[in-house]
């Protein structure tokens, strides 16, 4: 495999927000059309990026108690289920009564308890680990090509595209983006460190992020 197994948690800078921070200097009526323009070049960026992004004419969702698991066919549900090999743990599954959507769970059965388990799993690992999480949006993509196309779509500027072959986490979206061709749990559970680690006041930095998701692949697998 040519690419290089990382993931990044972007920062949470817009990487547009120079520009309107740029607009919002120019004061005189002059310039007040070429604002206009620019804004309205921001529209078809902005509609590219929920697109691509969120996929949102094709996609559906699989819902769990934490987290929203985005796929484009139900075969990605049922090889997202095969690759994570995980036991949630007896503490965890004495207190888990969610009911997931009766048809999705029978094309993945026990997805949405392994997800939880595993999201409940690293965050009883991390330290301080805030009880209260936004939801985690979990995209499911074919492979590490699928991956840097969306990892571009977060870092569009930079000179040296950063790369992330098995998935990233988009601090902007709450969103993990995996390839499900090198899918597993303990990759699932890097990710959630990061996003479970954007969650904390302060957010530490990346060097202590990745030490963290790193160690918490071997505590998964
Ligand atoms: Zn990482």
């Amino acid at each position: 495999m040519t690419c290089r197994w990382d993931a990044i948690a972007l920062s949470r800078n817009d990487p547009g927000g120079s520009q309107v921070q740029a607009g919002k200097r120019r004061m005189d009526v002059k310039n007040h059309d070429s604002r206009k323009r620019s804004v309205l070049r921001l529209i078809p960026l902005g509609l590219i990026f929920l697109v691509i992004v969120y996929g949102a004419w094709a996609a559906q969702a699989f819902k769990t108690q934490w987290t929203l698991i985005n796929y484009l066919i139900n075969n990605d549900l049922q090889q997202m289920d095969r690759s994570i090999v995980f036991t949630p743990s007896e503490k965890f599954l004495k207190q888990y009564f969610f009911t997931p959507d009766p048809a999705q769970n029978a094309l993945a059965p026990g997805l949405a308890t392994k997800t939880d388990g595993l999201l409940y799993r690293v965050c009883s690992i991390l330290p301080g680990c805030p009880k209260n999480q936004p939801f985690l949006k979990i995209f499911l993509l074919r492979d590490c090509q699928q991956v840097n196309q969306r990892l571009l779509v977060f870092s569009p500027f930079q000179d040296n595209p950063a790369s992330a072959c098995f998935g990233f986490f988009a601090a902007q979206a709450n969103a993990v983006f995996v390839s499900l061709e090198d899918l597993s749990a303990g990759v699932l559970a890097h990710e959630m460190t990061h996003f479970l680690l954007s969650q904390f006041n302060p957010v530490p930095d990346h060097d202590y992020q990745e030490k963290w998701a790193q160690y918490m692949e071997t505590q998964i697998d």
